[in-house]
């Protein structure tokens, strides 16, 4: 299912990185060492190899990109001046080097998350320049009733709602993985933006990410991240300046597979949902429920599935699973792992680590999963999936919907008429029909509960980046 919509062979080949280019901060369009002279190491978790230096932005280093995004929107500058097509055209102009430099950014972007090539290239480099051109669209049509705002903070592809809204913004890349984003700095000076539009500051959540959450003079904040993180910034939000906050957290996503269903893509999409990205999704198809009639089946081909997963090498583009992000990650997983065993679930495939010193887990399927264990409740950020099975739709639901998260789910039914009746009781922002991590520039994406606040993506994001003001005139004369 990852290589959906491949075409047969010559894959795109990873381009050769002898040096990485990008690796300061990124403001006014220029690059910077960092205010405490400090740098922090970023590795490439597939073979535990130093990949290089990045400079590592802390408070100091925050406001000197928050002064620049002030000062390029200021009344008067080119930014605030800059007719909304034009700035559609900036976007458009950004779209089309990320695509000239869509095999190095995918290797980058593999060579840092140990996410497989293909996935890069064809699912995280397509979806980020869909959105830009998406969103470049919007710049002329956000009209009548919306002024742009000031600055936001924003995760890598979120910046273009803001953008295309005429906001500017401050941009903190998780400390894991800063490379993409940086050389998309580097794209955004040549694609020509004003300096200060659009900030690049690379560092770590408790030092660069709560001077950002805590920052007097940002208007908003988009974060993706945990909800324990999430929790935290709304937290700083309140207590300096009230600045807007969107979020999306995690999830702990159920799917419901009813008797009805075609068996075989049930299969396959509950399992590209389970494994994709080495289950680090924050749309993780992580409960799935079946009915009893066909529960054994469904098992049984699941562990057939999973044995065509072929983990290893990120860069060759024959592999579908990559290591896991860190180390941390890796030993919450491996502990989740093992409590699924003590607490009772059947391991039907895999549940090791591969190999002695790496980050690399087996694809994990546990069967006969009860709603009280951890593996049941938290989420795992890992390729462990979760059979379950149910009896009637009504329990069904109740199930899926008995948890603190809200972010995504899924059905599987050849009836309609059932498969709009549950999606309507699913309480969560996105519910799939037969098919899973269908995600769209157009089409609005967010959590209920604690999986997030707001929507991002769609006409429903522009929303986000912008407010809302009244002009009232009283005319002299009526006719
Ligand atoms: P994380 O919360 O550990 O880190 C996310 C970001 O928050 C990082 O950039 C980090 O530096 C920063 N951060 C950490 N502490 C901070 C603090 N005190 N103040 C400000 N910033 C701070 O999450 P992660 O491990 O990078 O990502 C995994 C989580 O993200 C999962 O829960 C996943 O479900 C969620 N996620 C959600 C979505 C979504 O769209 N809903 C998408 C991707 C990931």
């Amino acid at each position: 299912g990852v290589t959906e919509g491949v075409p047969a062979l010559p894959f795109p080949q990873p381009t050769e990185v002898q040096e990485i280019r990008h690796t300061k901060i990124f403001i006014d369009n220029e690059w910077h060492t960092s205010c405490r002279g400090r740098t922090f190491p970023t590795f490439n978790p597939a073979t535990g190899v130093k990949l290089c230096e990045v400079e590592e932005a802390d408070k100091e280093d925050v406001d000197k990109a928050v002064e620049a995004a002030r000062a390029a929107r200021q009344r008067g500058s080119v930014w605030r001046r800059m007719d909304a097509s034009s700035r559609g055209r900036l976007l458009h102009k950004l779209a089309d080097l990320m695509e000239r430099d869509r095999l190095l950014l995918a290797t980058l972007e593999t060579l840092d998350t140990g996410k497989p090539f293909l996935q890069s290239f064809y699912i995280d480099l397509d979806g980020s320049i869909k959105t830009l051109r998406y969103y470049a669209g919007w710049a002329d049509k956000i009209h009548g009733k919306s002024l742009p705002v000031g600055e936001c903070v924003s995760t890598n592809v979120c910046f273009s709602p803001a953008l295309s809204c005429g906001n500017t913004v401050v941009v903190k890349p998780a400390e894991q993985t800063p490379l993409t984003a940086l050389h998309v700095g580097s794209l955004i000076k040549e694609a020509g933006f004003p300096p200060g539009v659009v900030n690049i500051v690379p560092g770590f959540g408790p030092t660069a990410g709560a001077a950002i959450a805590n920052h007097m003079d940002i208007d908003k904040v988009a974060f993706t991240g945990s909800t324990e993180v999430g929790q935290l910034i709304k937290e700083a939000a309140a207590k300096s300046n009230l600045k807007r906050v969107t979020l999306e957290l995690g999830g702990k996503n159920p799917c419901i597979v009813f008797a009805d269903c075609d068996l075989q893509l049930a299969v396959e999409e509950t399992q590209k949902g389970a494994f994709y990205n080495q289950g680090q999704c924050c749309t993780a198809a992580s409960r799935v429920f079946v009915e009893e009639s066909i529960y054994e089946e469904f098992v049984r081909r699941s562990i057939e599935n999973a044995k065509k997963i072929v983990v290893g090498d990120p860069l060759d583009p024959q592999t579908t699973q990559g290591p896991q992000i860190d180390r941390q990650q890796f030993n919450k997983i491996m502990d989740l792992i093992e409590s699924g065993k003590k607490e009772g679930a059947k391991l039907e495939y895999g549940g090791e680590a591969v190999g002695e010193k790496s980050l690399f887990i087996q694809p994990t399927i546990f069967s006969e999963v009860k709603d009280h264990m951890r593996i049941a409740k938290e989420e795992i950020f890992g390729p462990v999936q979760c059979i379950f099975s149910f009896k009637s739709q009504q329990e069904a639901i109740e199930r899926a919907n008995s948890s603190q998260y809200g972010l995504v789910s899924a059905v599987f039914t050849r009836s309609m008429d059932r498969a709009l009746s549950v999606s309507a009781a699913l309480e969560t922002g996105t519910v799939w029909i037969n098919c899973y991590n269908a995600l769209h520039a157009q089409t609005p994406f967010g959590g209920y509960k604690m999986s997030g606040n707001g929507r991002e993506l769609g006409e429903y994001a522009l929303a986000e980046y912008s407010e809302v003001k009244a002009v009232t005139i009283k005319l002299s004369e009526t006719i």
